[in-house]
């Protein structure tokens, strides 16, 4: 794929390849477990799995897992597991946790280097101090303290005898740099909270900006691959890495984001639809998670296949939801099973057929495609067709079932209408057909044409199943949504649940995750949260068509 062979981050591994500035390449992926992984992740993972394996170097899965308050064991599970799922699999396992000693220990050197200092500037004092991009900033009153003293004060707070808040430690950079970043960053803060790695044995925590280019130097990371939001940090991790006299020095490249229409991404946001009971949890079918992907059909090939599509750029930009949908599409295409279920079921009786009479017919799996074989589905007096296969009064230019109307029944017969049953609201219950022996499908029958054929389902031995049909999570890009907060943009509509039913021999052994073409409905995944031993629940991956094209 050309995006691929040509991205930036190539060009400059392979004349660091080449000038013999590294050997080989280490990269990471490094989330912080502090919620599931959702598909703006699997783009960095394809790109730091993908250049590991394709310039034969190392990955790690790195936990960037310091900040105590909001990680859990729940999400470091569920990224493993994710990272697992999507087909690739990491050299090392670290937990930026791990290195707290050693962070610990850096930050000392920078205090005895006098290249940092403890500060005791509320954060609003902090913030004005600060300046702007136009203003310079101003020097705390306690930039100046002695080595000493900060050393002590820093045992201090490390010993528990601060409130959280109430000192941080400072890098000492310069307070009129124009870069914001250098104006003197926290890198050090008090938390008495417990760590779900280390417990209770720290109660201060090194800030990402000065963890981060420690954890890339002390695992060897060659390139260190993030989103293009830390570029301007970019000068501070270079310089976090030198100032703590660091063996390693690695580079830090960044991309742009991957940005979807249609939903949010973004794992604080993910999870206030979580919390506020907006999704039935991380994984609902309509979440933007690997997880939700996964629930919903996605397999990792279209995701893996998505990522590639759309490359790596410099450019931050908003990639169209259909897109994805184009990838599973293709990749379910060849691979999953045809068969037919009936989503909105109205009865179609044959009074012409014999009553209790069951006839297994052999049905192509793929008209265009011998090679998918054949499959026996059941055929008799009662069948389920749609609702909207039949119109009592039908409309300019529809061919399907109406009253005097002659389909082809998908692999079976003929049928022509001849009566409609109704109950006493006036709704249609029943439709009554005649069939036609002579016109079975196969047979080579050619005394007369009809315009349409329509799907079915033998009734008696048809299997009951949900399918849970999906529209956009979010409704960005309405023009009375614009400008909107996202939970107010929650489309009310996403979710439909229709009970139905399907033709029993080729779900016979279904389980869940396992995929289906359903004829004219789309392609559809068993549900692994509310399939029961009574029911098949399935949720739609995609309708069959979309007229998009990546
Ligand atoms: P979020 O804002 O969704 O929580 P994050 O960047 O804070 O994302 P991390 O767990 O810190 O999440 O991210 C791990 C890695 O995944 C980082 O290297 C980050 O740059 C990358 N990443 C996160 N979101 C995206 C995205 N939308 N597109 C590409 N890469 C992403
Ligand atoms: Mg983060
Ligand atoms: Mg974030």
């Amino acid at each position: 794929n050309e995006n691929v062979s040509s991205n930036f981050i190539k060009n400059i591994i392979v004349n660091d390849l080449e000038t013999g500035k590294h050997d080989s390449i280490i990269t990471r992926f490094p989330p912080e477990p502090n919620g599931y992984l959702h598909i703006g992740h699997a783009k960095s993972i394809c790109l730091n799995f993908g250049l590991a394996k394709e310039f034969k170097g190392k990955v790690n899965l790195r936990f960037d897992d310091t900040n105590p308050v909001k990680e859990d064991v729940e999400y470091v599970n569920s990224i493993k597991e994710d990272v697992k799922w999507l087909g690739f699999d990491w050299n090392n396992l670290f937990f930026a946790s791990d290195y707290f000693d050693t962070m610990y220990e850096k930050a000392v050197l920078l205090i005895k280097k006098g290249k940092a200092y403890v500060c005791e500037l509320t954060p609003e004092e902090m913030r004005e101090y600060r300046g702007t991009l136009s203003e310079p900033g101003k020097d705390s009153p306690y930039r100046n303290r002695t080595v000493e003293e900060n050393l002590e004060l820093f045992e201090r707070m490390r010993n528990g005898e601060f409130k959280d808040g109430e000192k941080v430690l400072r890098a000492k950079i310069d307070m009129s740099s124009p870069n914001i970043n250098f104006r003197d960053p926290i890198i050090y803060r008090i938390a008495h909270s417990t760590h779900h790695n280390t417990g209770d044995k720290w109660c201060i925590y090194p800030m990402y900006a000065f963890a981060h280019p420690l954890e890339d130097a002390i695992e060897g990371i060659t390139h260190s691959i993030c989103t293009l939001e830390f570029e301007d940090q970019r000068p501070l991790y270079d310089w976090v890495v030198r100032e703590c006299e660091m063996e390693n020095i690695p580079r830090q490249i960044e991309f742009a984001r991957l940005n979807l229409t249609n939903t949010v991404m973004s794992k604080r946001k993910l999870k206030q639809l979580v919390d506020e009971g907006i999704t039935d949890g991380w994984d609902d079918p309509r979440m933007p998670t690997i997880s939700g992907l996964r629930r919903r059909g996605y397999t990792p090939e279209a995701i893996t296949n998505f990522c590639r599509e759309i490359g790596v750029s410099k450019a931050d930009s908003k990639v169209d939801s259909q897109m994805l949908d184009f990838f599973v599409r293709e990749d379910l295409q060849p691979k999953a099973p045809l068969a037919m279920g009936v989503l909105r079921p109205l009865k179609l009786v044959i009074t012409n057929y014999p009553e209790g009479q069951i006839e297994m017919l052999e049905i192509e799996n793929n008209a265009k495609d011998e090679t998918k074989g054949k499959r026996m589905v059941p055929f008799g007096r009662e069948l389920y067709i749609e609702q909207e296969d039949f119109m009592e009064e039908p409309v300019k230019k529809y061919f399907r079932l109406f009253p005097g109307n002659e389909v082809r029944l998908k692999g079976a017969y003929f049928v022509r209408c001849n009566e409609v049953i109704k109950d006493e609201n006036g709704n249609v219950t029943e439709i009554h057909c005649t069939y036609d022996p002579e016109t079975k499908s196969g047979s080579g029958f050619t005394g007369r044409k009809v315009k349409s054929t329509i799907h079915w389902v033998e009734a008696t031995t048809a299997k009951p199943c949900e399918f849970r049909l999906y529209e956009p999570l979010i409704l960005d890009d309405a023009p009375e949504n614009e400008g909107k907060h996202f939970l107010e943009q929650i489309n009310p509509d996403s979710l439909e649940i229709l009970q139905g039913f399907a033709e029993p021999t080729q779900l016979e052994n279904a389980k869940v995750l396992d995929k289906f073409q359903f004829v004219r409905n789309g392609f559809f995944s068993v549900d692994t949260k509310y399939t029961t031993d009574d029911k098949l629940v399935f949720n739609r991956v995609v309708p069959l068509k979309s007229s998009f094209k990546p």
